[in-house]
Order: structure tokens, then C-alpha cells, then sequence
């Protein structure tokens, strides 16, 4: 069989990877093995899989492969961070980002090749939008970086601990291929990561929240942004069609049903100096946030060429964060990683050659 009609195994969902040794006439706990052995040990080579009978190997050899993306280049920030560029054909690349922290190892992971929801201040959404990417681009972000950091089975300690979908992309309008790279992610047999340490980030896709609420169960993170429609509106396009409320509604009804959330989303805020960082835009968020449980992420703007926004000063950014905590909410601000190789939050640009438009990714949403 040729290299292009073989089965790229990391392509594979978990229930379509047990369908797969079915059609082979296989028990469907092969799949189990072989999720361990591509997931917790990062062997891609099937005569490795010594578990596995030699005819079933043979025969694995000539219709699959276990193939992630490659990556092109690494690039190290002076504060521990890593950013990789990763092809995904047709010259299309796609980022990811490593940030260590005293005993985590987070990785931040792309979701789509560039996005259709294009906020005014983020990086990637003006790069324009080309495609969803398939279960082996995203899976296979943690694959690669686990071929350098190490497995779960072979360096326990150094392994992928945290996942967020805060790449590239918005995670909830290429659902489908996000629900299958979630199971790998949780799956004992696979990358066995806590409920907890999975973040999907999103801008606030209410139908889909609602769709998936209560059947995939990860942290949740909202960006916000905005204390009220009209500037949210301006900051976020997609809040035109689903306004604060029915985000809100769909955020809190998806944390009810949630054990990974500890009945708490996290709201991000992106502080845009002189846009959405006054004392009275702090008020304001605090009175809206009332209903919903939550902890709140200030992101001070990471600066791009163009973007027309500036990080506000240390002093707005405190003034903001005192008039929130004084109503009793928790505030973390959090603080810029990797921003001397553009890896910090919004600086992801990949390289992006927009094809669809806006209408057609969000059909679904
Ligand atoms: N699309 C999803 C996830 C990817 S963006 C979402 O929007 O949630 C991850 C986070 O980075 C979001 O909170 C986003 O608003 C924030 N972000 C985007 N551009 C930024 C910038 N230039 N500076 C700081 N944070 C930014
Ligand atoms: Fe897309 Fe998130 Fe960037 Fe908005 S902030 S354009 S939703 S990646």
C-alpha cells in the first residue's frame, strides 16, 4: 500500500481506532495497546509493539503509520519558554508553545490554521483563516513535544502536565476534531491527563458550550474582554451574534454540569490601555459577573506590529485588579511568557494562506 492511502493512526479517534482492529479482524482491545505504545512510550514503528502478534504487526505495517506533524523550527525565550512552528502542509504552519513552571510543563496548542473569529487585538485573527486542523495536528502538537520533553512512561516527571487550547485558533467551531484530540488527551491509555489540567479557551461560541455541556468535561476559560455588548461587540465580532448574556448562560450551564471546573470558569480580559482598563470598566465587570462563579485572568495586551493597542501601565493594570479583588473575586494577573520569541498569548501567527470565508467556518456556530 503507498504511503498516501496508509492510516495515519493519530488521525483516529478512540472508538474509530478500535473500529480500525475490528475491520482487521482484530479484538478491539488491540487499540488499547496500541494507544499505550504510540501515546505513553511515543513508539511509531510497529515492529516496537512486541506485545502485538508478528502477523498483526506485518500487517499494520502495510496499511498504517503513526505520523505527526513535523516541526520546522524552535524557537527558546531567555525565560524557560519554547515555541514551536509546525508544518501542516499546503505551507501552512501552525504554533505551539511550551512554558515550564515550577513542576508543570504546559503546552498551548492550536486548534485551527489561523481564525474566522478575528478579535481587533489579537495576532492570529488578523492573519485571516484557512482550515479546522485534523485530530493528528492536534494531537500530534503533544506528540512532538513529548518527543522532546519526554513520555508519560519514560520520564514521568518532565512530561506534558497541563494542556490549553490557547493557540491558534477558536477551539469551539472545529468541535468535533477538539472532542476526539480531548479523549486522547484524558484517556488512561493515551496521554492520561487530568480533566482539570485540559483548558478549552474560547470567545464564546454559545450553541456549541451548550451542545457539548455536560458530555466533554475539561476546564473551562471564557475570554471576556469587555464589561458590556457594545465594546465587546468591537473587541470580539462574534459577540453580534451571541451576546454576553447567552455566553454567560451557556458558560454557567457548562460548569454546572462540570466536575472540572470545581463549579468555576476562569473569564480572561486582555487589559487594552485606555480601552477597556478603567476603574469604571472594573466596576462594571464586577457587577456583571455577580451571577457566575468565576475566577478572573487579567492578560496585560502582548504587543504586535499594527495591532493600534498598547499594554496599559503596571499601575492601570493594579488599579483594575484592586477594584475587582475588593469585590471579593479572585484575580490572577497573569504574566507575559515568551514575549522575546512571540510566543506570548495573541502574538501566534504560523503562516496562514486564508482561504474560507468567515460564514463558512462558523455554519455550525
Ligand atoms: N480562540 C480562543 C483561544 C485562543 S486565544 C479564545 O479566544 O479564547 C487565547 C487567549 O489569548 C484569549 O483569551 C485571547 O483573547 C488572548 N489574546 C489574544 N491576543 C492577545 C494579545 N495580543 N495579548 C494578550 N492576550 C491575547
Ligand atoms: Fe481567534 Fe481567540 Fe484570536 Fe479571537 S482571540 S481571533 S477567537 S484566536
Amino acid at each position: 500500500m503507498s504511503e498516501a492511502t496508509r492510516t495515519n493512526l493519530l488521525n483516529l479517534s478512540i472508538d474509530e481506532l478500535k473500529d480500525f482492529f475490528v475491520a482487521m479482524g482484530e479484538k478491539p482491545f488491540r487499540a488499547q495497546q496500541v494507544l499505550k505504545w504510540i501515546y505513553q512510550w511515543g513508539v511509531t514503528d510497529f515492529d516496537e509493539m512486541t506485545n502485538i502478534k508478528k502477523d498483526v504487526r506485518a500487517k499494520l505495517k502495510e496499511i498504517a503509520e503513526v505520523k505527526a506533524p513535523t516541526i520546522i523550527s524552535e524557537q527558546n525565550s531567555a525565560d524557560g519558554t519554547t515555541k514551536w512552528a509546525l508544518d501542516v502542509g499546503d505551507g501552512q504552519v501552525v504554533e505551539s508553545v511550551l512554558i515550564p513552571d515550577e513542576g508543570r510543563n504546559t503546552l498551548c496548542i492550536s486548534t485551527q490554521v489561523g481564525c474566522p473569529i478575528k478579535c481587533s487585538f489579537c495576532r492570529t485573527g488578523t492573519q485571516g483563516f484557512n482550515r479546522n486542523l485534523t485530530i493528528s495536528e492536534i494531537v500530534g502538537q503533544v506528540f512532538v513535544a513529548c518527543k522532546k520533553v519526554g513520555f508519560r512512561q519514560s520520564s514521568d516527571e518532565k512530561a506534558i502536565s497541563n494542556v490549553v487550547m490557547m493557540g491558534m485558533g477558536e477551539p469551539l467551531l472545529n468541535i468535533k476534531n477538539v472532542i476526539a484530540a480531548t479523549e486522547i488527551l484524558l484517556n488512561d491509555n493515551a496521554f492520561g491527563l487530568s480533566k482539570r489540567r485540559v483548558t478549552i479557551s474560547t470567545s464564546g461560541v454559545a450553541p456549541v458550550l451548550n451542545q457539548i455541556a455536560g458530555k466533554v468535561d475539561v476546564a473551562l476559560a471564557l475570554s471576556l474582554h469587555a464589561p458590556n455588548d457594545k465594546l465587546r461587540d468591537e473587541l470580539v465580532p462574534l459577540n453580534k451574534r451571541h451576546n454576553i448574556k447567552t455566553v454567560l448562560d451557556a458558560v454557567k450551564n457548562y460548569v454546572e454540569k462540570s466536575n472540572a471546573n470545581c463549579g468555576r470558569v476562569t473569564i480572561e480580559y486582555v487589559l487594552l490601555d485606555h480601552v477597556n482598563d478603567s476603574t469604571d470598566d472594573a466596576e462594571e465587570l464586577a457587577r456583571l459577573l455577580k451571577r457566575v462563579p468565576c475566577k478572573i485572568n487579567l492578560i496585560p495586551f502582548n504587543p504586535h506590529e499594527g495591532s493600534g493597542y498598547a499594554r496599559p501601565s503596571n499601575s492601570r493594570i493594579d488599579r483594575f485588579c484592586k477594584v475587582l479583588m475588593a469585590h471579593g473575586y479572585t484575580v490572577i494577573t497573569r504574566t507575559t511568557r515568551g514575549d522575546d520569541i512571540a510566543a506570548a498569548c495573541g502574538q501566534l501567527a504560523g503562516q496562514v494562506k486564508d482561504k474560507l470565508k468567515i460564514k463558512a467556518a462558523m455554519v455550525e456556530a
